[in-house]
């Protein structure tokens, strides 16, 4: 099969093995075979946060289609790695349930959101994910309570060092009211699609923003004139210089965009952004240097005070 039937991104080559585990246990009966024989592999969710790279992968891929249980227990939800994150607000919306109605419309599934800690409309996923039922990379299945600090920060997790794979996570969530809660979900799905989100396939914010800076990634892209790098086959969004948009082309094109996308801001005010979207695959020797080369930050304060300026004016009139 070729990825890319799979990857939100509507990239990928062929695998050497696919495997879609049906329930934790499986799971970890594959990763203790893979473990055995040393086979790598990587963990595709939804995709809608990754690059899979159209060069064959020699290893293996584990996928969740057949985990997709969501099941509600008072006011906890058991949400197995594949259930899709707009699954899950809709079963608590059923339920009266508060606190994830900001996951609807949040593409991907919840394995994906806890690894990378997803944010948005003012939630975040730490703060519902009580517990995470994990894979270790020997196979070991291990349930992480939040306490452990496996939460810890803006797109930073433990399961982005440990290899842990996401099985299923725990949600507490408190009563709530039902209008309420379908009021929020429905703005948070109209704001996306207004914002040209669900146009083409994209993988959602290609930099982290550097709270450092004080100007987010997409307002640093946008202002310095990322747009013009848009060609017909892959595109900014006109919306939203952060996301790329793959009308019709190959990671090798997606990355290439990507990558002077990143030149230009550092240019133009000599921030160095970090990649968010996360590349599944072997990446070419020409490529590899190229994506994982680091600057030193020389932020150009003359340049980046107006735009710091700008953007606390835009929070502060919402717009
Ligand atoms: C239109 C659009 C809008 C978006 N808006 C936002 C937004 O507002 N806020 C935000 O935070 N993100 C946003 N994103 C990014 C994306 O929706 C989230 O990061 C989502 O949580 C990723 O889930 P996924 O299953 O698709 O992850 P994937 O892209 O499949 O995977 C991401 C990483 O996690 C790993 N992974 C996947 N599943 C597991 C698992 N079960 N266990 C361990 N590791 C795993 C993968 O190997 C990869 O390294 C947006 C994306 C799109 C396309």
């Amino acid at each position: 099969m070729k990825l890319r039937d799979l990857a939100y991104y509507r990239t990928g080559g062929r695998c050497h093995a696919l495997y879609e585990p049906k329930s934790i246990d499986d799971l970890s009966r594959i990763v203790k075979a893979l473990h055995a024989t040393q086979q790598k592999y990587f963990v595709l969710g939804g995709g809608t946060n990754s690059l899979v790279l159209d060069e064959d992968w020699p290893g293996a891929v584990i996928a969740f289609r057949r985990m997709k249980k969501i099941e509600v227990q008072g006011h906890r939800i058991y949400a197995e790695a594949g259930a899709d994150n707009t699954d899950v607000a809709k079963a608590a919306l059923e339920a009266k349930l508060d606190g994830v109605a900001w996951m609807h419309r949040l593409p991907g599934q919840i394995g994906g959101t806890v690894r990378m800690n997803a944010r948005c409309y003012g939630g975040e996923i730490s703060q519902v994910a009580k517990e995470v039922h994990t894979v270790l990379p020997d196979g070991t299945i291990r349930v992480y309570s939040a306490a452990e600090g496996i939460f810890r920060g803006y797109k930073d997790t433990l399961f982005m060092d440990n290899g842990a794979i996401v099985a299923a996570a725990v949600l507490e969530l408190q009563d709530g009211v039902r209008g309420s809660i379908e009021t929020r979900m429905q703005f948070y799905e109209q704001d996306r699609v207004k914002k040209g989100q669900f146009l083409y396939p994209t993988c959602g914010c290609v930099f982290k923003n550097d709270y450092k800076v004080g100007v987010p990634s997409g307002m640093l892209l946008d202002k310095a004139g990322a747009h013009k790098l848009s060609r017909p086959e892959v595109a900014l969004n006109p919306q939203h210089a952060n996301f790329v948009y793959n009308k019709g082309t190959g990671s090798r094109d997606i990355l290439e965009l990507t990558l002077a996308m990143r030149e230009l801001v550092y240019r133009e005010y000599g921030v160095w952004m970090e990649y968010e979207m996360e590349i599944l695959g072997d990446l070419p020797s020409d490529l590899k240097a190229r994506v994982e080369e680091k600057r030193p930050a020389q932020p150009q304060m003359e340049k980046l005070e107006p735009l710091r300026a700008l953007f606390q004016k835009k929070q502060t009139s919402g717009s």
